[in-house]
């Protein structure tokens, strides 16, 4: 359900590769509102952060475009991502429990250098 972009961020200051906008580590009170439901359905009306850049990209009307978006992006949970991210290293073979979020996306998503200094939901002040 989670859409693959494979394509550079529409943002003129980043253009690294967008292999995967990690919507699925999206809250999941967020994954409820209808912005959420429109990225996923890959159609305008919701955006998501750059995992690099963190500014906000959403779906053009094609479908297939990522553009640059006016629109407050919904961003990941860092409790999400740090399972994710342990999950993943404990599975390794020898595991490796200290796997941080940057290192997962950067092996199993190929996304090297995104999520450096990646405000999460839970760092922002309400
Ligand atoms: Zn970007």
């Amino acid at each position: 359900m989670a859409p693959w972009p494979y394509q550079s961020c529409p943002h003129s200051d980043c253009g690294r590769m967008i292999r995967d906008l990690l919507a699925e580590m999206v809250p999941n009170s967020d994954q409820a509102m209808p912005e959420f439901q429109a990225l996923i359905r890959q159609t305008p009306g919701g955006a998501v952060t750059c995992p690099y850049c963190q500014g906000a990209v959403e779906y053009d009307s094609d479908g297939q475009s990522l553009i640059v978006s006016s629109r407050a992006p919904l961003r990941c949970s860092r409790i999400k991502m740090e399972l994710r991210a342990s999950d993943y290293g404990s599975q390794k073979n020898p595991p490796d429990l200290s796997m941080t979020p940057e290192q997962w996306v950067a092996e199993e998503k190929l996304m090297s250098g995104a999520l450096h200094g990646y405000v999460y939901v839970e760092d922002r002040t309400p």
